[in-house]
């Protein structure tokens, strides 16, 4: 069963071939069968049969919508009501949300059935889910790698077929590093599409939640299911969503893609470069143009990003005080060192890093220098999209200038890690949509990811492209040894 597409599964679930019952078992049994891989925070089992009891009333009744009875396994960022809601954190060790996330209700009233939580870095802040307090994700393409970070419990398991679909949030590349590091399709849409409500903040002016699938097609329908406006998130879009399946069929014949000379240099690996290279004579196949265009600020996106990406943390994460939620240090003097002791045990090491960080740039002295400079930055890079877009439809390179890295690889040397950033994080300064897909297999046979990107709002091109490669290339096809 676990082979099959979401689409594929709602075809199987229409047909009566198997209930939802029988196939959220089948997946839960998966997740008990490779808990080693330790992609899950929390599995929920008794609720995941009872949705999956529910969803089989609603498609006998013929009630049900084109995803109802498939089972989903949702990020642990997202606040779930009456489960464990963590973010990786130990801060929020006990934290049983009172309420669901915007994401959350969509997917539910959609019918479909929630596994359980996926394992992720820290509040979202890293690129190897390392920097969880619940422990690493292994890789299932090699269990000695990374999956990539932070939604790299949702890859992992969306890799080894413990779920057909799972929710992840983009931040920085979050979203299209795993995706890429594990062989999936992960979607990041524009800023503003998804809404926020509900999903613990990161950094809100570049967070967005999207989805991490086997290919363009699921990606479209569960992208459908997620976006539209919320009146509880202030920079939610009040725009028509548009029918993301409507153009997956599209030729692309005479569509323009910008090849950006920046994502096509020296620090890419010679396996990634090349396996991009045939990706784009694939397109050209199809009758897709290429041009190349300049995103001259390209090398500014990292410190950009770890400028302003820290500065919103420092005050988003300043809620979690031992007060509010989850976790509060077991020894004290006043109310002070209260706040102090239960930070210093319930933050890890990189959420503290990036609390300093934030909190310098924004003082006093230092916030002209630093997190002013920082946003003109933004602009630039953004500005360099808009005119990128003026000779194309789309901009197309590698996901990650590498393929997935050995677990503890580079736990000593952050700046190593934030590289794993340089081509997906220009992406979310600008709010802009991207999509990785499988596109190639290096020598040691680990998956290399294409990133598409689109103009703001586009969403529909970069998902028709990524399904016209698709239908006509077999990488998103394959399965990690031992878990097809
Ligand atoms: N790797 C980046 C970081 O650590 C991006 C994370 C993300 O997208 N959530 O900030």
């Amino acid at each position: 069963m676990h082979e099959k597409t979401v689409q594929q599964h709602a075809e199987a679930l229409k047909k009566g071939e198997y209930s939802s019952v029988e196939l959220t078992t089948h997946y839960l049994d998966r997740i008990k069968q490779h808990e080693s891989l330790n992609a899950f925070i929390t599995t929920t089992e008794s609720q995941a049969l009872e949705q999956a009891e529910r969803a089989d009333k609603r498609i006998q009744s013929g009630d049900a919508t084109t995803l109802t009875g498939i089972p989903i396994a949702q990020k642990d960022i997202f606040c779930t009501k009456g489960v464990l809601t963590t973010c990786g954190s130990k801060i929020l060790e006990g934290f049983i949300s009172p309420y669901d996330a915007t994401v959350i209700t969509k997917i539910n009233d959609q019918g479909m059935v929630m596994l359980g939580k996926t394992n992720m870095d820290e509040f979202a802040m890293g690129s190897s889910n390392e920097t969880s307090f619940y422990g690493p994700v292994q890789n299932p393409w090699d269990t000695g790698k990374v999956p990539g970070g932070s939604s790299g419990g949702s890859a992992s398991a969306v890799a080894a077929r413990l779920a057909p679909v799972a929710s992840a949030t983009d931040t920085g590349g979050s979203i299209r590093q795993p995706a890429a590091f594990c062989g999936l399709t992960g979607i990041k849409p524009s800023y503003g599409r998804v809404s926020r409500y509900g999903m613990i903040a990161f950094a809100s002016s570049l967070d967005q939640a999207g989805i991490i699938t086997r290919n363009a097609e699921d990606a479209a329908l569960m992208l459908q299911a997620m976006s539209g406006f919320d009146a509880r998130d202030s920079t939610s879009l009040d725009l028509e969503v548009p029918d993301y399946m409507a153009t997956l069929e599209d030729s692309i014949a005479g569509k323009t893609i910008g090849l950006p000379k920046e994502f096509f240099g020296d620090g890419v690996d010679s396996a990634v470069a090349d396996a991009i290279q045939l990706a784009i004579r694939e397109l050209e196949a199809l009758g897709a143009k290429t041009v190349e265009v300049e995103l001259p600020n390209s090398e500014v996106g990292i410190p950009c990003y770890y400028v302003l990406a820290p500065a919103e943390a420092s005050s988003n994460l300043s809620r979690f005080d031992g007060v509010r939620y989850g976790f509060r240090a077991g020894e004290y003097d006043d109310l002070n060192d209260m706040y102090e002791q239960t930070r210093a045990e319930g933050f890890g090491e990189e959420v503290q890093r990036r609390i300093m960080i934030g909190t310098y740039v924004l003082s006093s002295g230092y916030y002209d220098a630093y997190y002013i400079k920082a946003q003109k930055l933004r602009r630039m890079i953004s500005d360099d999209f808009t005119r990128a877009f003026q000779k194309c439809d789309l901009i197309a390179g590698p996901t990650t200038p590498g393929t997935a890295f050995p677990l503890a690889d580079k736990n000593d040397d952050p700046v190593a890690m934030y590289l794993n950033d340089i081509f997906t994080n220009s992406v979310n300064l600008a709010g802009l949509p991207g999509i990785s897909v499988g596109a190639g297999l290096d020598e040691a046979g680990l998956p290399i990811g294409l990133h598409l990107i689109g103009k703001y709002l586009d969403e529909s091109t970069i998902l028709n492209v990524a399904h016209q490669y698709q239908k006509v290339t077999d990488w998103h096809l394959k399965a990690p040894g031992g878990f097809a």
